[in-house]
């Protein structure tokens, strides 16, 4: 599935401009810099297929890429600006609650969360809201090579924590670092 890297296919804004939904699907949510773009990339090899979008102007695209002539693999994009402006964050709340409802082959979403902070409240929104959509997904830690060993694990407890709160939570954790190509290949093999 990843021998042949992935290709961008387009970025969306409206449910209307969204490719037919006859492949599997996978998406990947996370606040913004919490490295979804960088882990895109260590995903497909590609060095950079999905670049980093963090700028407020860029937050309202869905970007899709084709993995094989299979897969679908989808960057939501970055939430969590600080200063983002409140149309534009009620603009993307929409888009995203378009999307989560209305694709039928999407069968999981991966949540990016920082290894140093743990999931924050905005994270758990996201989560509320993929509960409400009854799509699965999955905990996805990322720079774990930035955090020491007995503060990943209070890290990891917390995370645990907060996705048994979640009942389309899968209560396996995986732990990444692009850097370091930790956990990729179990989430590859996941996919
Ligand atoms: P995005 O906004 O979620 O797409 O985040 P980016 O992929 O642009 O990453 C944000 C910053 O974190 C960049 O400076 C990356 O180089 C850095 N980064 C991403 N992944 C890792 C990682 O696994 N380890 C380390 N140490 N830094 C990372």
């Amino acid at each position: 599935l990843f021998a042949t890297g992935g290709e961008f296919l387009k970025g969306v804004v409206a449910m209307s401009g969204m490719p037919p939904a006859d492949r599997v699907e996978v998406c990947f949510a996370g606040r913004s810099n919490v490295g979804k773009s960088t882990l895109i990339n260590a995903l497909t090899g590609r060095k950079a297929l999905a670049r980093a979008s963090n700028t407020p102007g860029r937050t309202q695209e869905i970007n899709f890429f084709t993995l094989a002539d299979s897969h679908y693999l989808v960057d939501l994009p970055g939430y969590g600006f600080a200063n983002a402006p409140v149309k534009e964050v009620a603009k993307w709340q929409a888009l995203l609650k378009a999307y989560l409802a209305g694709r039928p082959s999407l069968r999981r979403a991966f949540v990016l969360i920082d290894a140093r902070h743990g999931p924050k409240d905005v994270d758990e929104e996201i989560m509320s809201l993929l509960d409400a959509s009854a799509v699965t997904f999955q905990a996805v830690l990322t720079k774990a090579d930035k955090v020491k060993e007995a503060e990943r694990e209070k890290v990891l407890d917390r995370t645990r924590a907060t996705l048994a709160k979640h009942p389309a939570a899968f209560p396996e954790l995986i732990v990444t670092s692009s850097e370091k190509g930790w956990g990729i290949p179990t989430l590859r093999s996941v996919i």
